[in-house]
């Protein structure tokens, strides 16, 4: 591993100060669980890295009637066991609850796991489906980007080298609404999703008011599937309404065949996994 200068700032301006001086040559640290293995294995060679860790505004986790205000360095431990989190956000609850192990899930932050961009980032789909937006600062000050177009490809957002994401804003889910995320790997401890499925409604006399699908796994970003969104809102949530959208979610997958599973397979995982979880929302809406 290339040595490095070590930055500990206490604020999200020395933060930035700090970011605007080393430009590319920087990179911050918030867990490290994803950073530390690329420094080791050389596939990032920074000269300066910034560590989050003593940055008190990233770790704040707001709730009210407005939403949820999640600190980007919070982490997937607390999003885990947060009783506000798991009663009105529970898909999230439910991804954070699924990163790695409990020693992973208490350095691994939420920002983390965005900012890194993997295509199976498993705090990605939740937040998408419950429409987050990136709150990030940079030298022009701040910016506020909806989820669903801050991931540019894999390990690529659009965050400039001397900007930070502070936090994600979600907005509140309306009554009568509810969430579920799953994800599917080989192995059940320690292994990463072979395809991932956030599925979020909203229920109104009787039809879909809302519905939002996102898929982790099966394309180069975290994506939404719109089609199925659409063919659900505006009807009664039947089985046969469950089914017509899980197979349209298939179609908003590209995956490709690696060692971890074929395509084929992963659209077939598409497909249980959003007639899974779009069933469990329609229960948690009170169907
Ligand atoms: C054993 C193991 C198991 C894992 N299992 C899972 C799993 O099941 N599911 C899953 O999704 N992931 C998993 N991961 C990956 C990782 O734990 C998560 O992605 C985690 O959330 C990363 O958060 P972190 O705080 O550790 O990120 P870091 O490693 O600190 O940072 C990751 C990247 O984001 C950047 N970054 C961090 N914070 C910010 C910020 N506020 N603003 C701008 N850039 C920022 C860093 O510069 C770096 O490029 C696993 C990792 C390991 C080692």
């Amino acid at each position: 591993m290339r040595r490095f200068e070590l930055a500990l700032p206490r604020s999200v301006d020395d933060c930035l100060k700090t970011l605007a001086k080393r430009g590319a040559d920087a990179k911050v640290v918030a867990g490290g669980t994803d950073l530390l293995p690329q420094l080791k294995n050389g596939l990032l060679r920074p000269a300066f890295v910034v560590d989050l860790s003593g940055v008190v505004l990233l770790r704040r986790l707001g709730v009210n009637r407005q939403g949820l205000r999640v600190g980007a360095a919070v982490t997937a431990r607390e999003i885990e066991l947060d009783p506000r989190i798991q009663k009105d956000y529970p898909a999230l609850a439910e991804s954070g609850a699924l990163v790695g192990s409990i020693q992973i899930r208490n350095l691994a932050t939420v920002g983390g796991n965005l900012c890194n961009a993997a295509p199976s980032a498993d705090m990605a789909p939740p937040l998408l489906a419950l429409e987050a937006e990136a709150v990030i600062a940079g030298p022009q000050g701040k910016r506020r980007v909806p989820l669903v177009d801050f991931f540019q490809g894999v390990r690529r957002t659009v965050l400039a080298p001397d900007e930070l994401l502070v936090e994600l804003v979600v907005p509140a889910p309306k009554a009568r609404s509810g969430g579920n995320y799953l994800r599917h790997t080989p192995r059940r401890e320690l292994d990463i999703a072979v395809v991932g499925v956030a599925s979020q409604l909203t229920l109104s006399n009787g039809v879909c008011a809302k519905a939002r699908i996102a898929l982790a796994a099966v394309a180069p970003t975290p994506v939404r599937a719109t089609a199925a969104e659409q063919a659900l809102e505006g009807q009664p949530v039947t089985p046969e309404q469950i089914e017509r959208a899980a197979e349209l979610a298939v179609g908003a997958a590209q995956p490709i065949s690696d060692q971890r599973g074929s395509a084929e397979f992963r659209r077939h995982l598409v497909r249980v996994l959003t007639r899974r979880t779009l069933t469990t929302a329609l229960a948690r809406a009170g169907h």
